[in-house]
């Protein structure tokens, strides 16, 4: 082996195993787990209620959020759970995901992401990624949505199935209000041609939940075609202050 390549393996070594046990992902502090206790209790708030039509965080004092209580919630999720709330240091590592190609990342939430949908959800027959454009694809490099899929899928011995395509490229959902976002997302999915749904249970996955459009929408279309129950899971939601 070349002189050169020996040290090279050694630091990839070192990046790969090493110092991943050393510090919290959120806040650089040392830490055995992947994010640390104080991280854990501020973005994951473990103690605190998911509303269970869109996931937000709402403390213990409602069973749904206002938003749901006061009917402009997503309709078609049976139960939506969220790993955290949806800011700070766990927003960046998001982002940091997505748009800075950083989807290994998101192995190391494995455990997290276990325990979040295996205590909260019924299982399902088939785990499924909402679905990236195809131009968005060729842009990313990878949908975020089908890492975690595929880690769920991977380690519960689910199927991952891509049940659903996406054939118009949307305006990001970001920079739009709530109607705008349904509006927005009208007609932009399809069941793929010839599967079967009919009384399937499926988990549904995406990163991040806010209206609730995007999970809202494709759980429509999926319900149109025969599932009986939906259960999303995403890493990140709003909170109610
Ligand atoms: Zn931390
Ligand atoms: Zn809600």
């Amino acid at each position: 082996m070349k002189s050169e390549v020996v040290p090279m393996i050694k630091k990839l070594g070192s990046l790969l195993w090493y110092d991943q046990e050393e510090s919290c992902l959120l806040c650089s502090a040392k830490s055995v787990e992947p994010i640390c206790s104080g991280c854990r209790e501020e973005y994951f708030q473990p103690r605190s209620s998911r509303c269970p039509s869109c996931g937000k965080l709402i403390g213990n004092l409602s069973e749904r959020c206002k938003d749901c209580s006061s009917g402009i919630g997503p309709k078609t999720l049976d139960k939506v759970v969220s790993l955290g709330y949806y800011g700070g240091a766990w927003r960046d590592l998001i982002c940091n995901v997505k748009y800075k190609g950083q989807p290994y990342l998101l192995l190391r939430l494995s455990d997290y992401m276990i325990s979040c949908t295996v205590n909260n959800l019924p299982p399902p027959d088939a785990v499924v990624p909402i679905p990236m454009h195809p131009n968005k694809l060729a842009e990313r490099g990878f949908n975020q949505t089908e890492v975690l899929a595929s880690i769920l899928s991977g380690k519960l011995g689910i199927q991952l199935r891509h049940y659903l395509i996406r054939t118009k490229d949307t305006a990001p959902q970001t920079s739009l209000g709530r109607n705008e976002r349904i509006q927005n997302l009208r007609g932009v999915f399809q069941v793929k041609e010839g599967v079967k749904l009919k009384d399937k249970i499926i988990w549904l996955v995406d990163d991040v939940i806010t209206t609730g459009a995007t999970l809202g929408e494709s759980a429509k279309i999926l319900k149109e075609n025969g599932v009986k129950e939906i259960y999303a899971f995403c890493l990140g939601a709003g909170k109610e202050e």
